[in-house]
């Protein structure tokens, strides 16, 4: 079945013609922040109910909760603070002088006012802590705590209302909850499971995928990669949509695979990560969820199975599809997994991405049984890379 949203009820923010009108009437009078490409991304999410029950950006109970028990105050599993904390000397000034009760334009990213913060609490909070209990580790060179280390000191706490939807480069395959729910519906679709993602497909991912699509309990697979803010060294969004939209194309059944973007900032927190994306899948309508190994991880900060075990602590009403690392076995002569392979880990072809990105920038093409084709002329394309 379509589960029913984390919460019960699908969050809408996004207020109808009349109340924006009036909403807008306002603005004038507010004073105006800059939130930060994270928060605008969040701040529209929220609006759109990608993140119900989170009608706005956290206050301290809220925060509180999370980081020390793993759930809302309502007890609902939640991994991730949702916080607004924004940094620089103008965002300071709004911030020394809002008082609960104030609504404060947020501008997106052409200084346009998309939303409307009624600020509820505004406090201090440890971003220490926030770094230790969400990614586990306090070191800088992991990106969510450079991030956090950057942030403001003081967060604002409340509701959203979203006076439109962000113009994104991803365009119409940036889908809301109600919309991939509605199309689902459409399909005849009950049981959808949820591929991650954020790097282009090699065969191990797409094996991943063709044995979710083997299962008896799966109407079909909902591709949503995260391409909103990614890190250094990562492909650019517009390249990890090209190469899904040339796997789909050419290797997947188009009546029961969906791709679609999900712009947010990337969480690189392995299980935490794991548990707030499939929060986030379950509230597009999502039954189920792929989760590979190491996911949602950065460097070595995670034990690549922690993501797998998490569902186990907090289950969320989504049922996790858990798989051992798929690889290519070159005795085999097929893809394989632990469970299906005798063979010695030296027989396998290496999917590490860096090892493709670098072939692929020498102008050697990986083989076949690591890169489709039609992915391996996406991803030679020069600039494929963010640079900062
Ligand atoms: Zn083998």
């Amino acid at each position: 079945m379509i589960p029913r949203p984390h919460g019960g009820r699908l969050v809408s923010r996004l207020l109808s013609d009349p109340d924006r009108a009036r909403r807008e009437a306002e603005l004038d009078d507010m004073m105006r922040l800059h939130p930060g490409v994270d928060a605008i991304y969040d701040a529209e999410k929220i609006g759109l109910g990608a993140y119900s029950p989170l009608e706005g950006f956290m206050n301290r109970t809220t925060l509180d909760s999370v980081l020390s028990t793993g759930r809302l105050p309502n007890e609902l599993p939640w991994s991730i603070p949702i916080l607004l904390a924004p940094a620089g000397r103008e965002n300071d000034k709004v911030v020394a002088s809002a008082r609960a009760g104030d609504s404060i334009a947020l501008l997106d990213a052409s200084e346009r006012p998309f939303a409307v913060l009624q600020l509820e609490e505004k406090f201090p909070y440890d971003r220490t802590a926030v770094a230790r209990t969400t990614y586990g580790t306090t070191d800088p060179a992991h990106p969510n705590v450079a991030d956090l280390q950057a942030a403001g000191e003081v967060a604002l706490g409340g509701r959203i209302d979203l006076l439109r939807r962000l113009d994104l480069p991803t365009g119409p395959l940036e889908l809301s909850p109600s919309e991939s729910r509605a199309a689902f519906e459409r399909r005849g679709w009950k049981n959808v499971a949820a591929y991650q993602c954020r790097n282009p497909p090699h065969t191990a991912h797409e094996y991943l995928q063709r044995l979710t699509l083997e299962r008896e309990d799966v109407d079909a697979l909902f591709i949503q990669p995260v391409v909103g803010r990614l890190k250094k060294g990562d492909y650019r969004p517009e390249i990890i949509l090209q190469a899904y939209e040339a796997l789909v194309r050419h290797y997947h059944p188009s009546d029961r695979v969906m791709l679609a973007s999900l712009s947010i900032t990337m969480r690189y927190a392995g299980p935490k990560a794991a548990l707030f994306l499939a929060i986030v899948r379950k509230n597009f309508g999502c039954s189920h969820y792929i989760v590979g190994r190491d996911q949602a991880g950065v460097g070595t900060y995670y034990d690549p199975y922690a993501a797998h075990r998490i569902f186990d602590e907090y289950p969320i009403g989504i049922q996790p599809l858990r798989y051992e690392e798929t690889f290519y076995c070159r005795s085999c002569g097929w893809m394989a997994t632990k469970k299906t392979c005798p063979h010695p880990a030296t027989d396998r072809l290496d999917t590490s991405q860096t090892r493709i990105r670098k072939a692929l920038a020498e102008g050697i093409d990986p083989p076949t049984e690591l890169l489709r084709p039609e992915v391996a002329k996406v991803l030679r394309q020069p600039n494929v890379l963010l640079e900062s």
